[in-house]
């Protein structure tokens, strides 16, 4: 017997559900769903990607609600502002030890616990059937991937092997690149 089509509203209405649950708890810790978000993105984001442009254009938010953001958890001590290498008046975002040991209580670990439930088949196909469609999503938003090196059509596995940086290496940037870097999310992931 043929399988039967599952309506596209049977995928949406838990995915929505799902959603609303996983925010409902993120009013912890003296922070807001948005916070925890950046926090989350500053601790995955490598070092092309932790400005507050690549933050605006991770959460698909606009300039000035990131800008409230931003300003919120410096004033809280969970980030820091610092200046860009060779980039003028560019700055950069990074954790501070306070934002660090927030992170280990992130209320989205309570989810992780459900997730932890799933056998192993469902959560392969679920891992596998989420990065495709947020993949198409994307696509369709035109929207930067914010994927990690291995993906990435820039990344070399070879070049870099005597550099301080490396031994992988980026072609987009020029840049040697560590083993624990090309683990970390970037804004120019193609
Ligand atoms: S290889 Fe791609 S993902 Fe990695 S740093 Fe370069 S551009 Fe970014």
């Amino acid at each position: 017997m043929a399988k039967e089509k599952i309506e596209t509203a049977e995928i949406l209405a838990p995915l929505e559900r799902l959603a609303r649950l996983m925010r409902a708890g993120e009013h912890e810790g003296g922070l807001n769903p948005a916070q925890w978000e950046a926090l989350r993105y500053l601790s995955r984001a490598n070092r092309f990607s932790n400005s507050p442009i690549a933050l605006t254009r991770f959460l698909g938010s606009t300039k000035g609600t990131v800008s409230q953001t931003i300003k919120a958890l410096e004033r809280k001590g969970f980030i820091a502002k610092g200046p860009r290498e060779n980039e003028g008046r560019s700055i950069n975002l990074s954790l501070t030890p306070k934002g660090g040991e927030a992170l280990k209580n992130d209320p989205l670990a309570e989810f992780s616990k459900s997730l932890d439930d799933l056998s192993g088949k469902n959560r392969r196909r679920l891992a596998k059937g989420l990065a495709d469609l947020l993949e198409t999503d994307l696509k369709r938003r035109e929207q930067p991937s914010f994927g990690t090196c291995p993906t990435c059509r820039h990344f070399r596995e070879k070049g870099r092997e005597t550099d301080d940086g490396g031994p992988y290496s980026c072609m987009y940037f020029d840049v040697g690149l560590s083993s624990a870097e090309t683990q970390l999310i970037c804004i120019a992931h193609n």
